[in-house]
């Protein structure tokens, strides 16, 4: 009975790589989206010259000064800093919206020693303009992919906030400062974490971990692709 279909599926799909070959989102040779070189140039942040705590650049064994600053955000795991390859594919999800990207992308996270355990993690969510705007979340594509188990309410952004590229520390801590809100069961006891494609100065994964433990949560992590290193002592706005 699907024969056909199936078989037609099949057609198109294969019309389409003949028109539409695919390329690594990162070098534009054809191939798979990142090819073997460029995965292999993508450089980690884990392991030594790391914060043990946010997984950001830093050279000496404690806690580094981006994360001292948090409340309620226990911690940042991440698979890559945020350059090169790693930087072509966050965007290439998010921006030019190549929804093939999610699942490599989180063939890396889901290796991830977490920085903590959890019990349920929640993708960072965005607000329902701009999910208008981008047709999906990008947070949410990669969570869906790793599988990890679904907290049991559910995170909201309540209110649109600016995007944070280009802004400074201090400002990016208002500008998302009570944007988000919990609404569900309480999470007694549970560790959670939550889910995005890039983190950078971790406000955004503070102001959610903020309402996640006004439910209850016993602690909150951030679980990104990527770490956007930047300079604590610098003036000059993060990058990412
Ligand atoms: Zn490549
Ligand atoms: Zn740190």
């Amino acid at each position: 009975m699907n024969e056909p279909r199936s078989a037609w599926r099949t057609f198109v799909t294969r019309a389409v790589d003949v028109l539409y070959p695919r390329r690594c989102v990162a070098c534009g040779r054809f191939g798979p989206l990142l090819c073997v070189p460029c995965e292999a140039r993508m450089q980690p942040a884990t392991g030594a010259g790391r914060c043990p705590n946010c997984s950001a650049r830093w050279g000496a064994a404690l806690n580094c000064p981006r994360c001292l600053g948090w409340q309620a955000l226990d911690g940042v795991s991440a698979a890559f800093e945020m350059e090169g390859a790693a930087r072509r594919l966050v965007h290439g999800l998010k921006y030019r919206r190549v929804r093939e990207l999610a699942p490599v992308m989180a063939a890396h996270m889901v290796k991830l020693p977490a920085v903590r355990p959890f019990d349920v993690a929640f993708a960072v969510p965005l607000h329902p303009s701009r999910l208008r705007d981008r047709g999906f979340n990008q947070a949410e594509m990669l969570l869906r992919e790793l599988g990890w188990p679904a907290a049991p309410g559910t995170l909201r952004r309540v209110r649109k906030t600016r995007t944070q590229v280009g802004q400074a520390v201090r400002e990016r801590r208002a500008n998302v400062s009570g944007a988000f809100a919990y609404e569900g069961p309480p999470l007694d006891g549970l560790t959670v974490a939550v889910v995005d494609d890039v983190v950078t100065t971790g406000a955004t994964a503070e102001a959610c971990a903020e309402e996640l433990r006004a439910a209850g949560a016993r602690s909150v992590v951030a679980i990104g692709f990527a770490r956007a290193s930047y300079d604590p002592a610098s003036s000059a706005p993060p990058r990412d």
